[in-house]
């Protein structure tokens, strides 16, 4: 029996009259693909995790303490006719309420959310465990953790992103409507499912040529995918030889390094 296409949590992103892509190339088909033949290197913060851990600990603390009712870190399996999403959730209440935890690396990019700028792949990780879940309402809690000279961490900042799934599948944030919808998220996830059966080589991302405004410039495969579009390698054998040429010498350069990713999406 063949097993079908499998995305987890931070691989889904939204299609709103186009695809929409992430900082770091979450949502691209490409690197969707790519990332699911090559392993993921050189960004991964052990520190960065532990600051994860222990905010979910003092949440569940937290939870405890009210006398609330509530699951961590579940494991959500969404199994459809096309594909399978997963992902393990921070917390889900009373079986019906999603919460996603996330710790910034520093105070300016708290205060950027906070002023309503957008993580797309957080938001839809949080709407697609609300989706498998049933759930229809959740948060995306951010926070910032400052260390301190007896070498503890202390939360300083925190902001929530109340999320809402109303009948039409539209999402709201904090009580207002988005331009997001669940059919969005859904028609991606089912692209992507498509991509990974097929071993489709996706177009690339509409502004890949805008620098800064682009996914591409963040991705640990440009380089590769340059190759291809210039005609260098011309099909995925020669693709995924030169993405694991780039991700080896990624590696390389960051060992030892804080991850550059600033706000924890697993
Ligand atoms: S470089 Fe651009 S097109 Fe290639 S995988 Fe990364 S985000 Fe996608």
């Amino acid at each position: 029996m063949t097993s079908k296409p499998a995305i987890r949590g931070s691989r889904s992103a939204f299609m709103h009259g186009r695809t929409v892509f992430t900082k770091y190339g979450g949502g691209c088909l490409r690197n969707i693909l790519i990332s699911s033949k090559i392993p993921r290197v050189g960004d991964i913060d052990p520190i960065h995790i532990y600051r994860g851990h222990l905010y979910e600990d003092e949440y569940g603390k937290m939870l405890d303490a009210q006398g609330t009712d509530y699951e961590r870190e579940v494991e959500v399996i969404d199994d459809r006719p096309d594909g399978v999403f997963s992902g393990h959730l921070d917390f889900l209440i009373g079986g019906k309420r999603v919460i996603e935890l996330k710790s910034s690396q520093s105070k300016s990019r708290l205060r950027d959310i906070k002023k309503g700028e957008y993580i797309e792949d957080n938001l839809a990780q949080a709407v697609s465990y609300m989706v498998a879940t049933e759930a229809t309402s959740g948060a995306l809690i951010y926070s910032y953790w400052e260390p301190q000279s007896d070498g503890t961490l202390k939360m300083l900042l925190e902001y929530t992103h109340e999320i809402a799934i109303d009948m039409f599948g539209r999402i709201s944030d904090n009580g207002a409507v988005t331009k997001w919808s669940v059919h969005d998220l859904l028609a991606h996830q089912h692209h992507a499912f498509k991509v990974l059966k097929e071993e489709i080589i996706w177009d690339r991302p509409h502004n890949h040529a805008q620098l800064w405004g682009s996914p591409c410039h963040y991705c640990p495969f440009k380089s590769a995918c340059d190759s291809y579009d210039a005609g260098t390698v011309t099909d995925l054998q020669g693709l995924l030889e030169a993405a694991t040429r780039d991700t080896s010498s990624l590696a390389n350069k960051t060992e030892g390094q804080p991850s550059n990713e600033e706000v924890t999406n697993e």
